[in-house]
Parts: structure tokens; sequence; C-alpha cells
């Protein structure tokens, strides 16, 4: 079975020393696609450079709501020409956070919009990121809709089936995390699992964060990595009684259609 991760932080610190073998053992796990996520400009830059000219690697480019302070024109203008790179298959992430408000609230939604406005301007998909912010997230998402022809993916998706139903409904895809297999934590998601078409649900481990509960043994770290992913399958597969063979096959499909992985440069 062959997986692809869409929200892998590889050029996140905790895998500077040891990056190399953190992607021979994805490929290992049958972890053969990664999509590389871009939180700022610089980092965004990193990752494109990671993927360039390396099979089965694409990057987003994009400020994530946390760093939303530092989005200036110069940003604007920088992540605009990443897009243009044969690596780079999606805008962000973006989107907004009210759960931590590391950047105030007005600077995330100026950068969100800017963002959104770069999706229409260049016809890339959204890759996007939003917690405790439905309401204000939405409204915008749904304002943007109509001039984004790649459309958007609400990724590490944690909230329930009223949510799902409202960014299924306006044509968003849906990435599910580690978060579904904590049964506290993850009630809502894991019924919301349930309604999301086979064609529209992707995978991904968000790297280094949010280790999958469901792993046996029990890891000795609490570093994540994508090779873990087939961990995050197992749970959605379950949930929805699916073999896990028919989700590696729907979820690649659906992942490589959205972010034109097959097209080539
Ligand atoms: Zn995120």
């Amino acid at each position: 079975m062959q997986w692809v991760d869409i929200g892998a932080n590889l050029v996140s610190r905790q895998f500077s020393s040891d990056l190399e073998a953190v992607m021979e053992r994805a490929k290992g796990a049958g972890v053969t696609r990664m999509i590389v996520t871009g939180t700022d400009g610089p980092g965004s830059a990193a990752s494109a450079e990671l993927c360039r000219g390396r099979e089965g690697l694409w990057s987003t480019a994009g400020v994530h709501p946390h760093h939303a302070s530092d989005f200036t024109d110069a940003t604007r203008e920088e992540l605009k020409a990443l897009s243009e790179r044969p690596e780079v298959v999606a805008i962000g992430e973006c989107g907004l956070d009210f759960n931590r408000n590391f950047s105030p609230r007005d600077a995330q939604i100026r950068a969100f919009a800017h963002q959104l406005e770069l999706g229409a301007e260049t016809g890339l998909p959204l890759f996007l990121h939003q917690r405790d912010a439905h309401d204000t997230f939405f409204a915008m998402l749904r304002e943007a809709w109509s001039s984004l022809p790649g459309g958007a993916v609400v990724h590490c998706f944690t909230e329930g089936p009223k949510e799902a139903a409202e960014y299924l409904e306006l044509g968003c895809h849906v990435g599910i995390t580690g978060w579904v297999a904590d049964e506290r934590r993850g009630a809502a998601l894991r019924d919301a699992v349930l309604e999301i078409p086979t064609d529209r649900l992707m995978l991904e481990t968000d790297a280094p964060y949010l280790m999958p509960r469901n792993i046996q043994p029990k890891p000795e770290t609490r570093r994540n990595e994508p090779m873990n992913l087939p961990w995050v399958a197992r749970e959605v597969a379950a949930l929805r009684t699916e073999s896990i063979e028919e989700l590696s096959r729907s979820a690649w499909d659906a992942t490589s259609t959205f972010f034109r992985l097959d097209e080539g440069a």
C-alpha cells in the first residue's frame, strides 16, 4: 500500500539532525509521497528547496496564522514567486487561529485575506488551518470561494459533523491527522469522519506534531514522523468500516488529483 502525507513539517528544527533517515523510514512505511508544509516566508522557501528535484516530495508556500504579524508586502511577493516553482503545489498553510492568538486577530485576518487572493491569482489550491475561529474563517472562505479555481483543503480538521458539512457543501477537501485516534479530544471528529466522501478525504501526520495515540507499541518519543501515517489510516478505515487497502487507494487518488501531483513540472 502507498500513502501520501499531505502535512509534513519536514523543515522543522526537530528534524534537522536526521531528516534523511526520517524520509527513508517514511518510504519504508509506504509513505512515498509527502507535501512539506511551509509556515512562513523563509520556511516556505526552505520547503521548496528541500523538494527540488526529489521524487515524491512537494511543498506549500504560505504564512501560518501564528506568524501573521510578519506578513509584509515582501512576503506576498516571495510567496508569489515560490508559487511558480514546480514543486510548490498549494498556497498555505494559512488561515486563522484564535486558540493561541500568537499574532493579533487583525493581523491574522489580513494575512489570510492576502493568501486567499494569492489562491485566486495563482490558481493553486489553498492549504488551510483553522482553530477556534470557525465563523470568521468560514465567512472569509465562502466570500472568496468562487474566485478559487484550485479549491481548498481544511488541513488537520478537528471539529464535528456540523462544521464538516459546511466545508463539504462549499466544496472543500478535508485532511485528517492523528487527532482522530484521540478518543476523548477527537470524539466529534470521529463522528465527522463518517460524513466525508472518499474523494474528498486526505490523510496527514502534521509531523513532528500530533503523535497518533493508537500506535503500538507506544513510541518512546513524542516526535511524530511521516512513517506513522498508516496508523492514522488504520483508525480512519476502522471508523468508516472500509478496508485499509480501499482507503489507501481512495486517499491516494483524491490527493494526487487535488494537488495535481501526476501532471509533472
Ligand atoms: Zn496547522
